[in-house]
C-alpha cells in the first residue's frame, strides 16, 4: 500500500500540469519548488524569442521567465498563474516550457448591437480572454437593431438606437468616448487589441431610423444609398471618429448580407454605376469597399470586412436581390490589402485562395450563439432555426479547411463569435462562451492542426478549468 502511494506521488510529480492552451513545448523535469519562488521570478529579455512567446524554467531553486516583448512576459505570467491554480500543495512542478502562439490574431467577437451588455461584462470577458491568451476583441457596435457608439456629429444615432435592452440599467445602452477610452485602457493592460466594427453598407437600419436621408428611398432601410455623396461622407466621418478613438490598425466595416435590391431601383445608385463603370448593381458594394479601404489606408489603417467583401453575398435570385458575383474583374474587387473574415468554410477558403489575408471563423466551429446539444440546457428555447455547435465541434475546428497549400500563409488569424439575437442575459453569454472558448483558445494558440489533437486528453484539462471557472462564479456550461 505504501509502495503504491509512493508510485502515485511520483507519477503525480511528473504529470503534465493542466494548462490551457497547452504550451507548444513542455517537459516536466521532476522535483518541485516552493510556491513562493513564483512570487518573484527572474526575468530575462532574449531577443531571439518570437513575438508574444516566452520560455518558463522552473527548477528546484528558481523560476525564470525569458521573453522578447511585453506580451511574452504577460503570457509567461498567465501560464505561471495557471500552474499556481493547479498546485495541490504549496509547490510547483519543475519544468521547462517554450511557448509561442500559432496565430497572432486570436479573437472573440461580441455583438452588442442586438444586446447591450455594458462595460462590467466586457471587462470580465477580457480577464478570461487574456487568461486563455486570446488577444483580439472584435466589437460589433452597430447593426440593424441598434447603434452603440456615440458619434458627436450624429447624436441621433444613439438617441434612436433601438429597443434592445441594457443589462446595466443605470446607464444608457451605448458607449460614450469616455467609456471607450476606459475599456481600451483595460484591454491594453491585458494585451488585448480592440477591433471596432461599424457596418456599411448593409445592416444599416439603425442608421436609417435616425437619418432616413441616408437610405435610397423611403422604406428601403436595409442598405446605405451608396450613390448619395452625403451618405458616403457620413461613413467617412464615422470612420474618422472611430480612428481617433481606437488605436487598432484594423478597422472592421461589416459588409455582410447586403442585398442590392434598393440600389437597382435608385437613380443615384444607378448613376454611380454608370459614372464609375461598375458593370451593374453588383459593382456597388465593391466600389464602396474600395473607397473606404482607401480612406482608411490614408490614415494608416487596414479595412476588414466579412467574406462578402471578397466573394459577394448569397446566390443571385430572380429579383436581382443579391450582389453576389465573385467573378468580378479584379479592378472591381477590393485591393488584396484588405482583411477578410471568413465565416463560412468555402467563402473563407476561397478568399484565401484568391490572395486575401483571412481571419477564419467558420460558423459550424466558431459561432458560439449556436446551441451545444447538452442533455439539459436552460438556454435552449424553441426556435425554428436552431443550430448545433457542441463543445467537441469547437475543438475540431480546422482553420485551413479548403485552403490550398500555397495559400495557407493567408490564414492570419482565427476568431470565435457571439451573436446575441438569442442571448438574453450575462449568465447566458457566459454559458455560450465557456467551455467552447477553452477549445477555441487551444486551437488558436497551441494547435491549428486537428490531426495532432487529442480530444480525450484536452477534455480532462477542460473539465478542470470548468471547475475553476465555476468556483469564480462564471456560468460555464458542461462539456457534454
Ligand atoms: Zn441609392
Amino acid at each position: 500500500m505504501i509502495m503504491f502511494a509512493a508510485i502515485a506521488a511520483a507519477s503525480a510529480a511528473f504529470a503534465a500540469p493542466m494548462l490551457i492552451p497547452a504550451p507548444r513545448e513542455m517537459s516536466v523535469t521532476g522535483g518541485r519548488v516552493a510556491l513562493a519562488a513564483a512570487d518573484a521570478p527572474k526575468v530575462e529579455v532574449v531577443a531571439s524569442i518570437p513575438p508574444e512567446g516566452y520560455e518558463l524554467s522552473i527548477t528546484t531553486n528558481a523560476v525564470t521567465i525569458r521573453h522578447s516583448d511585453d506580451a511574452g512576459l504577460f503570457y509567461a505570467k498567465a501560464t505561471l498563474a495557471q500552474l499556481r491554480a493547479d498546485a495541490a500543495d504549496a509547490s510547483l512542478p519543475c519544468l521547462e516550457i517554450k511557448d509561442a502562439p500559432a496565430f497572432r490574431w486570436r479573437g472573440l467577437m461580441l455583438d452588442e448591437s442586438c444586446r447591450f451588455f455594458g462595460k462590467v461584462t466586457v471587462k470580465k470577458l477580457f480577464d478570461l480572454m487574456s487568461r486563455y491568451k486570446m488577444n483580439v476583441f472584435h466589437w460589433h457596435l452597430t447593426d440593424d437593431q441598434a447603434w452603440r457608439l456615440f458619434i458627436p456629429e450624429y447624436p441621433e444615432l444613439v438617441k434612436k438606437c433601438g429597443k434592445s435592452g441594457s443589462h446595466e440599467r443605470e446607464v444608457p445602452p451605448f458607449y460614450t468616448e469616455g467609456d471607450v477610452r476606459e475599456i481600451l485602457a483595460f484591454a491594453a493592460a491585458r494585451h488585448i487589441t480592440i477591433v471596432p466594427e461599424i457596418d456599411f453598407p448593409g445592416h444599416f437600419r439603425a442608421v436609417v431610423r435616425a437619418y432616413p436621408k441616408f437610405a435610397c428611398a423611403k422604406g428601403a432601410r436595409n442598405a446605405m444609398c451608396v450613390g448619395n455623396p452625403e451618405a458616403v461622407r457620413f461613413a467617412e466621418k464615422v470612420l474618422d471618429r472611430v480612428c481617433e478613438l481606437f488605436p487598432s490598425k484594423v478597422v472592421h466595416i461589416g459588409g455582410d448580407e447586403c442585398k442590392a435590391g434598393p440600389w437597382a431601383k435608385c437613380p443615384r445608385c444607378m448613376s454611380l454605376v454608370r459614372r464609375e463603370n461598375l458593370g451593374g448593381v453588383k459593382g456597388i458594394q465593391p466600389w464602396l469597399t474600395r473607397h473606404l479601404a482607401g480612406h482608411l489606408a490614408a490614415k494608416g489603417r487596414r479595412l476588414c470586412g466579412w467574406e462578402e467583401i471578397a466573394v459577394g453575398f448569397g446566390k443571385p435570385d430572380a429579383r436581382g436581390e443579391s450582389n453576389n458575383d465573385s467573378s468580378l474583374p479584379d479592378e472591381l474587387l477590393p485591393p488584396r490589402e484588405v482583411l477578410v473574415m471568413g465565416y463560412h468554410v468555402k467563402p473563407g477558403a476561397k478568399s484565401a485562395n484568391m490572395g486575401y489575408d483571412v481571419i477564419a471563423c467558420p460558423n459550424w466551429h466558431c459561432y458560439f450563439d449556436y446551441s451545444q446539444k447538452l442533455p439539459e440546457d436552460p438556454y435552449l428555447y424553441f426556435r425554428p432555426d436552431i443550430r448545433w455547435l457542441p463543445f467537441e465541434a469547437a475543438y475540431r475546428f480546422d482553420p485551413y479547411e479548403g485552403v490550398k497549400p500555397e495559400a495557407r500563409r493567408h490564414i492570419t488569424g482565427v476568431e470565435c463569435c457571439l451573436w446575441t439575437s438569442h442571448v438574453w442575459s450575462v449568465p447566458e453569454l457566459e454559458w455560450k462562451v465557456w467551455p467552447r472558448g477553452l477549445a477555441f483558445a487551444e486551437v488558436a494558440w497551441s494547435n491549428p492542426d486537428p490531426a495532432k489533437r487529442d480530444f480525450a486528453e484536452f477534455s480532462a484539462r477542460a473539465a478542470e478549468h470548468r471547475r475553476r471557472l465555476i468556483r469564480e462564479h462564471v456560468n460555464c456550461a458542461p462539456l457534454k
